[in-house]
């Protein structure tokens, strides 16, 4: 099993740090900043080795440079996004093997957030990185795709085995969640839901990870039965105030 350290980035980014025991390799999911990575894998012993973005935006690559000339690690990233993450030295693509030691993940192409996002399966520690496409209660802005992408995408994270813990890239669930319940007020599992995660940011603590099974019971855009409803719940919640 990999060990994963939650840091916290800007104003509401978690970067994961993602360390294999058996291998001594260490690696860092889309990372914000590169300041408080290179301090928390110092203060662990860790040598980082690699770096996986799911997409380009500033927020997942920004300290790319710096981690890459601290340690020397090898930044994985996607194919459809390589002009845009100069910094790469593996481009991926749907179908692609990423591995940390003897840990193998899979490349899931998952457009919409941007056109070239992609999330890391990592079947045999039952978990995913899906980085802005699938958030607690939530999904990633439509900003290069459309409804219909983003509905394929959370269709195809639904059937991952519900126990699949999913690490999403920000902390937005409890607006997420005030969202969700004006979308569903009378789902009796997102409302527990709501009650536990209010309690949790009350006490300062991160709701994420979440699992495939807590999504598909509370998410109101993996819940969507279309991309037209989908479309209009997102829509509803880009101009939501709650
Ligand atoms: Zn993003
Ligand atoms: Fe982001």
């Amino acid at each position: 099993m990999v060990e994963i350290v939650r840091i916290p980035a800007l104003s509401d980014n978690y970067i994961w740090l993602v360390h294999d025991a058996a291998s001594g390799e260490t690696m860092v999911v889309d990372p914000a900043e590169a300041e408080p990575v290179l301090a928390e894998a110092e203060a662990r012993g860790w040598r980082i080795t690699q770096i996986w973005n799911t997409h380009w935006h500033p927020d997942h690559t920004g300290g790319n440079a710096a981690i890459k000339a601290a340690t020397g690690c090898r930044v994985t990233a996607p194919a459809a996004e390589a002009a845009k993450i100069p910094t790469l030295d593996r481009a991926v693509a749907e179908g692609d093997r990423v591995s940390l030691g003897a840990i193998e993940a899979v490349v899931m192409e998952v457009p919409a957030h941007t056109a070239g996002h992609i999330a890391y399966h990592l079947p045999s520690e039952e978990l995913i990185f899906v980085g802005d496409t699938l958030f607690a209660m939530g999904c990633g802005r439509l900003f290069e795709g459309d409804a219909a992408q983003m509905h394929g995408n959370l269709q195809r994270l639904a059937a991952l085995p519900p126990e699949t813990a999913v690490y999403c890239a920000h902390e937005y669930t409890l607006a997420n969640g005030r969202f969700a319940l004006t979308v569903e007020p009378n789902n009796a599992a997102l409302r527990e839901r709501m009650a536990a995660v209010e309690a949790a940011r009350a006490a300062g603590e991160a709701t994420v990870p979440t699992t495939i099974a807590l999504e598909r019971a509370t998410n109101p855009f993996m819940r969507a039965s279309s991309a037209e409803e989908l479309a209009q719940r997102r829509q509803a919640k880009d101009i939501f105030r709650g």
